[in-house]
């Protein structure tokens, strides 16, 4: 029984240390791993052994690169020297024996006085002086990868050594004991890739850090710059609200969209409504439909590139209607497109009143002077008749001389009041289709006398063609015309009337037309046309002569017999036809006066 019962024994008892030797193991492995600093690591390495295997010394020797070395971590008990920051001699330490180390040579030596051990005597010499009797000696192999050329290889270099040593007497080590000072120098070994990874890490971080310290500083500066331009451009605006809050009149910027981008205070105070109420609104909604129809076209102007001036009737937030002159200034970015424009609007009620108190004022002048002209001119006519008595030859001059004035003062008089009733929108034009022959033969029999009188010649050129107007006042501007063409022909000179179709230009729109429409459009207008061959206009005269009062000459209305509204009433009549009247000419070659109006179409009128 007990022979059998001896190993079981054994057994059992190998088994228990040998679960305790890797308890153990894993334990100090553990505490070991718990530190990522190196200096902690070895130290608890030598602690732990010293502790575990009772040894007097236990030292960790770094191997430095030129081959000495020094002890780094140590424990090592009070009795004996420590070896601590000491420096091995070379010699003690030969490059051959660092090759064997590298590849995984141990050392146990139970006596190092024992001819077994095979030590040089200096060797002994050496460790005697620390007291040394048996050591036990592992290598901490450290794995270098290099990657030369695309490709990796492994050289293993010996770091150091992880020694235990006997200093009170011999020992032999046992197994287990090389095995734990094995396993442990592996943990050595691994805490140092660890530890070099770990320093590259830093490293990375570190210049990781440092460039994003950088760009942080790059952005802080930016955002102080931004912040200061953002500062400038609030005063700038803030003094350009000051300035345009201070004007009476309105100031705005529109987009290209029609959008209010900027309004100054008057908006408020004219409109009632806040410029931050009205910033992104479209004209349309600020100003109510019909209003906008009347800027619309204004408006397509403007965003068209061209600065343009109009006038305007709106009503105020309190209900009192204004009349406003407009201008706006298209606003161009540097590739000349265009982004918006600039809109002035100043009230010109108080002068608008004046005007119409001043033409009615000529009016009522103009009615009251008509009566006792009239009988004046008749008066005249009549002692010309010689029927009340003859008069000297003198006499009969001084009476020409008078009707002559007379008669001007009446047709001044009836056209300023033609004038005044047209402008006044009092007249209606009574429109019905009309033929453009007859008109013309009419209006040449007229002034067939005039042009006799001064010895022009007058040619029509008739058109089978129907136009939609008041035969009469179309009547009075071809007189009106043919009566200036006259005038100032100089004797012999001819004077052409003639009427033709005018081709419009044709509009965006007639792109969507059918054909027939498109004819339509293209001739529904004609164009009556004046001729002559007299003094001719200065061509910056061909605007302002349809004006009041206008005349290229002062001295014309004296010689000629003018009064300067003759063009004005013309242009009245012909735009209450909603057509368009100009004059043409070079100086010495002549004029030519031509108006459009609206053609007779059955298909627009039946
Ligand atoms: P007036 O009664 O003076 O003719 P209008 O309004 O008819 O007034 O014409 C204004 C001015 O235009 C004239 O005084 C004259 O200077 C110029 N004018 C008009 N028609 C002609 C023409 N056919 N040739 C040259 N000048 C003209």
């Amino acid at each position: 029984m007990r022979d059998t019962s001896q190993p079981k024994e054994l057994m059992q008892t190998e088994l228990r240390q040998q679960q305790q030797r890797v308890e153990l193991f894993s334990e100090v492995t553990l505490k070991i791993r718990q530190s990522l600093q190196l200096k902690e690591i070895l130290h608890t390495t030598v602690t732990e052994v010293q502790r575990i295997l009772q040894a007097d010394r236990v030292l960790i020797y770094h191997v430095l690169p030129d081959g000495t070395g020094k002890t780094i971590s140590e424990a090592v008990l009070p009795d004996y020297p420590a070896l601590m920051d000491l420096e091995f001699p070379e010699e003690v330490f030969p490059e051959d024996y660092q090759q064997l180390y590298a590849q995984g040579r141990v050392r146990m030596i139970a006596d190092v006085h024992n001819s077994t051990a095979g030590l040089a005597d200096c060797l002994v010499e050496f460790v005697d002086q620390f007291q040394i009797q048996a050591k036990l000696i592992v290598p901490i192999v450290q794995t270098l990868n290099a990657h030369t050329h695309g490709t990796s290889s492994s050289k293993n270099h010996l770091w150091g050594l992880l020694i235990a040593h006997q200093c009170k007497n011999a020992r032999h080590w046992v197994d287990f004991e090389l095995e734990l000072m094995q396993q442990l120098a592996d943990q050595i070994s691994i805490a140092l890739s660890q530890a070099q990874l770990l320093e590259h890490m830093e490293e990375v971080v570190e210049a990781r850090t440092a460039e994003l310290q950088e760009v942080n500083r790059n952005l802080q500066q930016e955002i102080n710059v931004r912040m200061q331009a953002e500062a400038a451009l609030r005063q700038s605006e803030e003094q350009l609200r000051l300035i345009t809050n201070a004007l009476p009149v309105l100031i705005a910027y529109v987009d290209d969209q029609q959008q209010y981008r900027f309004n100054n205070q008057a908006y408020q105070d004219w409109l009632g409504q806040s410029p931050s109420e009205i910033d992104g609104c479209h004209l349309q909604q600020i100003w109510g439909d019909e209003c906008y129809q009347r800027m619309q076209a204004y408006v397509e102007t403007a965003l068209s590139g061209r600065v343009i001036t109009y006038e305007n009737d709106i009503v105020l937030k309190d209900g009192s209607a204004r009349s406003v002159n407009v201008t706006y200034i298209p606003h161009l970015d540097d590739s000349k497109a265009v982004k918006g424009f600039f809109a002035l609007t100043n009230d010109i009620s108080d002068r608008k009143a004046i005007e119409r108190m001043k033409d009615e004022f000529i009016s009522v002048i103009s009615h009251e002077l008509r009566t006792p002209l009239t009988s004046l001119h008749s008066a005249l006519k009549i002692l010309a008749t010689g029927q009340l008595g003859t008069l000297s030859n003198a006499g009969q001059q001084m009476l020409g001389i008078a009707d002559d004035s007379t008669e001007r003062l009446v047709r001044l008089v009836n056209n300023v009041l033609d004038l005044q009733r047209i402008e006044s929108g009092k007249v209606v034009m009574e429109r019905q289709a009309c033929n453009a022959t007859n008109l013309m033969i009419q209006a040449a029999e007229v002034m067939q006398a005039m042009a006799q009188q001064h010895g022009v010649t007058l040619m029509t050129q008739a058109e089978d063609l129907s136009i939609w107007a008041d035969a009469d006042y179309i009547l009075q501007t071809l007189t009106n015309l043919l009566s200036n063409a006259i005038k100032f022909s100089s004797p012999g000179g001819t004077v052409w009337l003639t009427v033709a179709c005018h081709k419009k230009p044709s509009s965006a729109k007639s792109k969507k037309q059918t054909l027939k429409s498109k004819i339509q459009a293209a001739y529904s207008e004609v164009v009556f046309r004046v001729r002559d061959e007299g003094q001719g206009i200065p061509a910056n005269q061909l605007e302002r002569i349809f004006e009041r009062f206008q005349q290229v000459d002062s001295s014309d209305s004296r010689k000629k017999g003018g009064t300067g509204l003759g063009l004005a009433i013309c242009r009245k009549i012909i735009e209450q036809h909603n057509g368009k009247i100009w004059a043409e000419s070079a100086p010495g070659h002549g004029s030519t006066f031509a108006f459009t109006l609206p053609a007779f179409d059955r298909v627009h009128h039946h």
